[in-house]
C-alpha cells in the first residue's frame, strides 16, 4: 500500500472499514469504483471499464458514475442486492490542504433505497429484522421511505413465513439464529428477490437494543412505547435501528413512533391462501389487474393506495373495528356528493409520508415543498365537508387531519410559486420573506444598469459601435469587441480570451463591478440556502403533526374507495355476526364478474354455519364454477372482514379467524416439490392450524394421486374436518369424486351441493347456479368436447366409459362406514364448550400425562373456577 498515490490509500482505507459494500467514491463530478468494485459494477451495469494510475505498475481497474444521475444506478444495484457505500467529499476542495476529506455519508441496501421513482408509489418499501430465538422470534419491519416501524413476536417457523410473506419486504436483517432455523432462506433469496443479511451478534445485545429504543424516542422505559409484551419484538426493532442509524447517518426524525401488534389481531391468511385468492396479484401473470386489489382500489393518493393493500393483507377479527370502517363507508355511500367532493379535494394531496421522509434526509427540494403546500390547501376543505358528515368515524378523521394551517403560510411567504430543483442556486425564496435577501437582489439587479452604464461609457470613449458587456461561468464579466474593431481598442484594456472572431477584455472598473455583482450573487446563494434548510427544519420539528393527518387522510381516501366502488358495482353493507353463520344471498365473485361480459355473472347464494351446515360437498363438471363459487365465498368474508361492502344482495357474516384455501398447485411447480407433495403438505398445514372459527375451502384434494387413493384422502380430510372434536371448520369441498356425495347421508353436518347443467343433446350448457344435491355425471366427455378435443377422440372415449361401469366402486362407497370417533357421542357435547381451539389432532392422551399435568397445576394461583374447569378437563381426557 506503500507505494500507493496518497488517494488511492485514502480509498484503499474506506474500503477496508465497508468490505462488504461496494464503494462509490466521489471525485469531482463522478463516483469511481476501483479494483473488484470496478470490475463488479462495470459488468453489472454495463459501464466502460477504465483504469487509473495508482502508483503501482499495473493501473487499477476503474469505472464511474457521474454524480448528477447516481440515482438510477444505485437502486439498478441494490435491486440486484448489491449493499453501496457512498462515499463524499466534505470539505471544499478549493480549501482543503492537501488531500480532500472525504468520508462515507451513507450505505444503501435494497431495503433503505430512498430513489421514489424506482419504488412503487403505492407499496411500502419493507426492511425486516428478525431475531431468530427457539421459542418466540422477534419482527420488526421499517420503511425509511415513509418512517412507518412496526414490531412483533411469533412461535413458528410457518408464521414467521406468514408474516414475511404479508410484508414481502425487499431486505431482510437477521441474526445468525435464523439462518440455520431451518426456514428455506435461499427459496426466499431466489424465488422472492429478497435481500437477506446476517448482522454482527452485537446488534442483538439485549440491553443495547432496549437502549437504542429509549435513546431515539427520548423516553425513559419501554412501557411508554407499549412494547413491553414483547421482548424479543424489542431486539429486532432495537437492531433494526440501530442498522438504520449506522448506514443511514441520519437522526430518523420521521421515525417517531413505533407500532407494536399482535398477529392474532388480524385473520390469519397463509402465503398460499394470499397467492390463490389473488388478493393484490394474480397467480399466474402476477399482476395487479384481475386481483381483488384491482376491483376495490379508487384511491387518488399513494398514501391510500398502500394503506388499502395494508387492509387487504390484513383483514380484521374483531367485530368493532370492522363495524367503524363499514360505518364510515356508509356514512359516504349516503352522502355520495360530499365523497365526490372529498375525492376532488384528495387528488392534488401528494406522498406527504414520503415527504416527510425526504425532510428527514435532508433531501427535500424547493418543488417538494411546494407540493407539499399545494397539498395542505386542501386540508381545511376536507375538514369542512368532514363535518358535516354523520358518523363517529368520519368526526374521527376529522379531528385527526390537522389543517396545518401554520406551515402552509410559512411556505406561501418564504418560497416561490415555481423554484428551481436544486438548493444552491438561489432563486428559491420569495421576496418581502427577508430584508438581506432582498437588499442583496436589489444589488443584483442595480449591478445589471451599472454595467450597461458601462457599456454605454465604454461605447462613447472607445466608439466601438457593437462593443458588449456579457458574462460566462469560466472568465465571468468581460468587454467583448469583434475582429473588425479591434484596432479600436483602448490601452487600459486587458486581454481575458481570444476567440476566432473577437476578442474579451476586462477593465479595472469592470473587476470591480464583477466582484460587487458576484460576491452579492455568492451571498444571495448561500443565505437562500441557508434560509431553505431552516424552513425545512422547521418542517422537521412538525413531522408527528404531519404523520397523523397523513395516516388519516390515507384512511379517509380508503374508504372513499370502499364506497365508489360499492355504488359502482352494487355492493351492500354485510351484517357481522359472532355466531360463526354465514347467509350470503345472490352473492358475486368481484373480480369475474368484472372480467366477463356485463351482467352475465350468474349470482349465488351460501349458507354455512357450525352446526348443521358446516361442510358443503360441491360437485359438477369441470368448468361448471366450482371454484368461482368458493373463491367468491371467501372473497366475500374477507371483503367484510376488512370494512368493504361486499357484492350480494345480502350477507350476514360470521367471522372467521382465518381462512384456508388449497387450489390446484400449477405455480408451485417451479419450488422443485411434486404435485401431490405440494398438495399434501397443504392440506397438512390446514388440519393443524384451523380451527373451528376458520373458513377452508378446498378444491380437488386427493387430485394428484391415484383415484382410490385421492377417495380415500379426501373422504377421510372431510370425515376429520366434520368432526367438531378434531375440528369443525365450516368447509366448502369441491370434487370430482361423486362417491363424496355418499357423506351427506352418514353425518349430518355435511351437506351436498352441485352447479348445474343442461344437457342439449350431446352438449351441455353451464348453468352457473348452485343448487341442493349431488351431480350424477361428470360430464368429462361433453367438456372435452366443448373444449375441442378431435371427435375421433371423444367418440372413443364414449365407448370406454360404456365398459368401464363404475358401479362397483359406488356399491364399496356405499358400504364404508364412518370412522368411530365421528358418531355424534355424549362425550363429544362436553367438548363443544371446551376450548376446542387447544385440542391437536395428533395428541394422543395417556393417563401419565395426565397425571404429569396435575402434578404441574400451580393450585395456590388457580381461582376457584379454574380449578373446578381444570378438574373437568382433565376427568374428560381419561
Ligand atoms: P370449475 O372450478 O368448476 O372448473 P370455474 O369456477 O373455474 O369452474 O369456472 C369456469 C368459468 O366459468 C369461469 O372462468 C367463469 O368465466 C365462468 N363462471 C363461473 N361461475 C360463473 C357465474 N356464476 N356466472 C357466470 N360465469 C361464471
Amino acid at each position: 500500500m506503500a507505494e500507493m498515490t496518497p488517494m488511492m490509500q485514502q480509498y484503499m482505507e474506506t474500503k477496508r472499514q465497508y468490505a462488504d459494500c461496494i464503494l462509490f467514491y466521489r471525485l469531482g463530478d463522478f463516483y469511481e469504483m476501483f479494483f473488484e468494485d470496478a470490475l463488479t459494477v462495470s459488468k453489472e451495469l454495463e459501464l466502460t471499464l477504465t483504469g487509473k494510475n495508482c502508483g503501482m505498475e499495473e493501473r487499477a481497474p476503474m469505472c464511474g458514475v457521474p454524480y448528477h444521475a447516481v440515482e438510477g444506478y444505485l437502486s439498478r444495484l441494490v435491486s440486484k442486492g448489491y449493499k453501496v457505500a457512498i462515499c463524499e467529499q466534505v470539505e471544499d476542495p478549493k480549501l482543503a490542504k492537501g488531500l480532500v476529506k472525504r468520508e462515507v455519508v451513507r450505505i444503501v441496501t435494497p431495503g433503505t433505497n430512498l430513489n421514489i421513482q424506482s419504488l412503487e408509489e403505492n407499496k411500502n418499501n419493507f426492511l425486516m429484522c428478525i431475531a431468530y430465538f427457539a421459542g418466540k422470534t422477534g419482527i420488526s419491519v421499517a420503511d425509511v421511505t415513509t418512517g412507518d416501524y412496526l414490531l412483533t413476536e411469533v412461535e413458528d417457523n410457518r408464521k414467521l413465513l406468514d408474516e414475511i410473506m404479508k410484508y414481502m419486504p425487499s431486505e431482510i436483517i437477521c441474526n445468525d439464529a435464523f439462518l440455520v432455523s431451518g426456514v428455506d432462506f435461499e427459496d426466499l433469496k431466489e424465488r422472492l428477490g429478497i435481500a437477506i443479511y446476517s448482522l454482527e451478534p452485537h446488534y442483538f445485545d439485549d440491553d443495547l437494543c432496549r437502549k437504542c429504543l429509549l435513546k431515539h424516542f427520548g423516553v425513559n422505559s419501554l412501557s411508554g412505547l407499549g412494547v413491553d409484551e414483547f421482548p424479543n419484538g424489542v431486539i429486532a426493532a432495537g437492531a433494526l435501528l440501530s442498522y438504520l442509524y449506522d448506514t443511514q447517518k441520519i437522526p430518523l426524525s420521521h421515525f417517531t413512533h413505533i407500532e407494536p401488534y399482535l398477529t392474532n389481531r388480524y385473520m390469519l391468511l397463509d402465503s398460499s391462501t394470499r397467492r390463490n385468492l389473488e388478493l393484490t396479484e394474480t397467480l399466474r401473470e402476477k399482476q395487479k389487474r384481475g386481483s381483488l386489489l384491482w376491483v376495490l382500489d379508487k384511491t387518488k393518493t399513494a398514501m391510500g393506495a398502500r394503506m388499502l393493500r395494508s387492509f387487504l393483507e390484513q383483514p380484521l377479527i374483531h367485530k368493532t373495528e370492522m363495524e367503524e370502517r363499514l360505518d364510515a363507508v356508509e356514512a359516504f355511500c349516503n352522502n355520495p356528493l360530499a365523497r365526490d367532493e372529498l375525492r376532488e379535494y384528495l387528488n392534488p394531496i401528494y406522498d406527504l409520508e414520503r415527504l416527510l421522509g425526504k425532510v428527514s434526509y435532508k433531501t427535500a427540494n424547493p418543488r417538494d415543498l411546494i407540493a407539499f403546500r399545494n397539498s395542505m390547501e386542501m386540508l381545511p376543505h376536507i375538514k369542512t365537508v368532514l363535518k358535516e358528515l354523520p358518523g363517529a368515524a368520519n368526526q374521527k378523521i376529522e379531528e385527526e387531519i390537522d389543517g396545518l394551517e401554520d406551515l402552509f403560510a410559512l411556505i406561501g411567504e418564504s418560497i416561490e410559486e415555481e423554484p428551481p430543483i436544486t438548493i444552491r442556486e438561489g432563486g428559491m425564496i420569495r421576496e418581502g420573506y427577508n430584508e438581506d435577501i432582498d437588499t442583496l437582489r436589489r444589488a443584483k439587479t442595480e449591478g445589471k444598469n451599472w454595467l450597461a452604464d458601462l457599456e454605454n461609457t465604454e461605447r462613447e470613449r472607445t466608439g466601438i459601435k457593437n462593443l458588449r458587456v456579457k458574462y460566462n461561468k469560466v472568465f465571468g464579466y468581460y468587454l467583448e469587441v469583434t475582429k473588425s474593431y479591434l484596432n479600436m481598442v483602448p490601452e487600459d484594456y486587458v486581454r481575458k480570451q481570444t476567440l476566432t472572431n473577437a476578442e474579451r477584455y476586462t477593465t479595472p472598473r469592470l473587476k470591480e463591478l464583477e466582484d460587487t455583482i458576484l460576491n452579492a450573487e455568492d451571498k444571495l446563494c448561500t443565505l437562500e440556502y441557508d434560509l431553505f434548510c431552516e424552513i425545512r427544519d422547521q418542517i422537521a420539528g412538525e413531522i408527528e403533526r404531519i404523520q397523523t393527518t397523513a395516516k388519516a387522510v390515507a384512511r379517509l381516501d380508503v374508504f372513499c374507495s370502499f364506497s365508489l366502488v360499492a355504488e359502482q358495482n352494487q355492493y351492500t353493507r354485510p351484517k357481522l355476526n359472532e355466531k360463526g353463520l354465514i347467509h350470503i344471498k345472490d352473492g358475486r365473485h368481484p373480480v369475474v364478474e368484472k372480467m366477463i361480459e356485463h351482467d352475465m355473472f350468474i349470482p349465488n347464494d351460501t349458507h354455512l354455519d357450525n352446526n348443521t351446515r358446516q361442510i358443503a360437498v360441491i360437485t359438477g363438471p369441470n368448468m361448471a364454477g366450482k371454484s368461482t363459487y368458493m373463491r367468491q365465498t371467501a372473497l366475500i368474508v374477507l371483503m367484510a372482514q376488512i370494512g368493504s361492502f361486499v357484492p350480494a344482495r345480502q350477507a350476514d357474516i360470521g367471522i372467521v379467524d382465518r381462512i384456508f384455501t388449497r387450489v390446484g398447485a400449477s405455480d408451485d411447480l417451479a419450488s422443485g416439490q411434486s404435485t401431490f407433495m405440494v398438495e399434501m403438505s397443504e392440506v397438512a398445514n390446514i388440519l393443524r392450524n384451523a380451527t373451528r372459527n376458520s373458513l377452508l375451502i378446498l378444491d380437488e384434494i386427493g387430485r394428484g394421486t391415484s383415484t382410490f387413493d385421492g377417495l380415500s384422502i379426501a373422504w377421510a380430510v372431510i370425515e376429520h374436518i366434520s368432526n367438531r372434536k378434531l375440528l369443525g371448520a365450516k368447509t366448502l369441498f369441491a370434487t370430482h369424486y361423486h362417491e363424496l356425495t355418499e357423506l351427506e347421508g352418514k353425518m349430518s353436518n355435511v351437506n351436498n351441493y352441485c352447479i348445474a347443467v343442461k344437457e342439449k343433446g350431446d352438449d351441455i350448457v353451464f348453468l352457473r347456479k348452485i343448487i341442493k344435491g349431488g351431480a350424477d355425471k361428470s360430464y368429462g366427455i361433453q367438456v372435452a368436447r366443448l373444449a375441442g378435443v378431435p371427435d375421433l377422440v371423444i367418440d372413443r372415449a364414449k365407448e370406454i366409459v360404456e365398459q368401464l361401469s363404475d358401479n362397483d366402486i359406488t356399491e364399496k362407497v356405499q358400504s364404508i362406514s364412518i370412522a368411530e370417533n365421528n358418531a355424534p357421542s355424549k362425550k363429544q357435547e362436553h367438548y363443544d364448550e371446551l376450548d376446542l381451539d387447544q385440542i391437536s389432532l395428533f395428541d394422543t392422551v395417556t393417563d401419565a400425562d395426565v397425571l404429569e399435568e396435575l402434578k404441574n397445576v400451580e393450585v395456590s394461583t388457580m381461582t376457584p373456577l379454574d380449578a373446578l374447569n381444570t378438574l373437568y378437563r382433565l376427568q374428560n381426557k381419561l
